[in-house]
């Protein structure tokens, strides 16, 4: 009863204050999964106008798949995390060739989409019942229940659970919006949530504790050792990683020893050496004979 409740509110909230997105307006499967890709470790407001580039440019899988990797890469650059845009070209071959998987658990075997992709795909493109289980959802979910420190998997059984069949897309987006804004990791604003008449925790929200205890349950969980001091971007490996991709975007094919001449002076040898290979293991960069580096054709 709850349940009923707490939905139709969050609906009702959700019809008056949600965010107008383009990916939102769409029910085509390969713009939500761009969409869904790029925002995987990037802002919205940064994501929307390379989001319309992207579509402009490939508007379709076919149109992507049939692109060399190298210009792909070029139209990434600057959203990071490189392998994100190879990916999405590999699912987009796979699509070329086959087709759009029908349903969620098909949507999983396409390279790079994993569980909650997947499911953000069947719920906004196809309209299934299907739960997109991100970090805000675990979050709002376990507010309104009272219950952190639940497994994923009964934290997924929990949010499949609540998805109206007649709505999943809005409840989905419904969700990361009060995730993002009203019931966030910093601060939870119970006195604008349209759910906290029914929400367990609703003006004892500890995001500090919330922490500590996310950190206790294990790898793979937001939130550092205590006291430990986070690491300057520059001084990381996906840094690196970035500055040699931009290198290759800007010149295409060079010499290795060219590369090291354009890189900040503050790369050591080493570390290109070590970026290098994983660029490489990661299908990102080709290395050629003689020192000659390309991105993938
Ligand atoms: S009442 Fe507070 S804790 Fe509960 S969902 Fe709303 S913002 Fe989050």
């Amino acid at each position: 009863m709850d349940d009923d409740l707490r939905r139709d509110a969050l609906l009702a909230w959700y019809a008056d204050t949600g965010r107008d997105l383009p990916w939102r307006r769409t029910r085509d499967p390969y713009a939500v999964l761009v969409s869904e890709i790029m925002l995987q470790q990037t802002q919205v407001s940064r994501v929307v106008p390379r989001f319309e580039a992207w579509l402009e440019r490939w508007p379709t899988a076919a149109a992507l798949a049939a692109a060399p990797g190298a210009d792909v890469l070029a139209e990434w650059s600057g959203l990071g995390y490189n392998n994100r845009a190879l990916r999405l070209q590999a699912a987009a071959r796979v699509v070329a060739e086959h087709g759009w998987p029908g349903d969620e658990a098909g949507l999983r075997t396409l390279p790079g989409v994993g569980d909650y992709t997947a499911a953000a795909v069947a719920a906004f493109a196809y309209g299934q019942v299907a739960a997109a289980v991100d970090t805000n959802q675990v979050r709002v979910l376990d507010r309104w229940d009272g219950a952190g420190g639940r497994t994923p998997k009964a934290v997924r059984e929990r949010a499949i659970d609540l998805v109206p069949e007649d709505a999943p897309d809005a409840w989905n987006h419904a969700l990361m919006d009060l995730g993002a804004t009203v019931c966030t990791a910093r601060i939870a604003r119970c006195d604008a949530c349209p759910v906290a008449e029914w929400c367990m925790s609703a003006g004892y929200v500890d995001p500090v504790a919330e922490r500590a205890l996310r950190g206790a349950s294990g790898p793979g969980v937001a939130g550092g050792a205590a006291g430990s001091r986070p690491q300057r971007f520059e001084d990381t490996q996906r840094y690196v990683r970035g500055r040699i991709v931009a290198a290759l975007v800007e010149r295409g094919p060079i010499d290795r020893a060219v590369l090291v001449e354009v890189l900040p002076d503050d790369i050591a040898g080493e570390r290109v050496a070590a970026a290098l290979t994983s660029l490489a293991h990661d299908g990102l960069v080709d290395l050629g004979p003689e020192g000659l580096l390309s991105l993938p054709a």
